[in-house]
């Protein structure tokens, strides 16, 4: 349709839709969780990162030929749990000292992108 002729509503509703979801991709956590590597299955095929299973880019290729988990990258949504054809991913309940280290870590990353808004 042309946008011209669009209902107003609906062009602010998507642009609102469009904000939230880039807002959720970039700050989304879910606190507690986090990916790990089982060393043991992983074969090193590098599938992971060639592939992108991690939309974060939390996983690397180690020295010792292994994936590894960025903690602090990693979002704890296990999509990456579900990709890898070894089931080496698996995911970990951190304590919670740790999330609230990590819940301290995301607020102060809210303030930040708020106030680059001018909120
Ligand atoms: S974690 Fe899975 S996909 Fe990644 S290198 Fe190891 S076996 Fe391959
Ligand atoms: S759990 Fe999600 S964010 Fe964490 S490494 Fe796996 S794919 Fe990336």
């Amino acid at each position: 349709m042309d946008p011209r002729y669009e209902n107003p509503v609906s062009v602010i509703g998507r642009a609102a839709i469009r904000k939230t979801w880039k807002a959720a991709d970039k700050y989304a956590r879910v606190p507690g969780l986090r990916a790990l590597v089982r060393k043991e299955r992983c074969v090193g095929c590098g599938a992971c990162v060639r592939k992108g299973f991690c939309r974060f880019g939390a996983i690397s290729m180690g020295d010792d030929r292994k994936a590894a988990v960025d903690d602090r990258a990693c979002r704890g949504c296990t999509r990456c749990t579900h990709l890898c054809p070894e089931n080496a991913f698996t995911m970990e309940i951190r304590p919670p000292a740790m999330v609230k280290e990590a819940l301290k870590g995301l607020d102060a990353e809210i303030s930040r992108a708020l106030k680059q808004d001018g909120r």
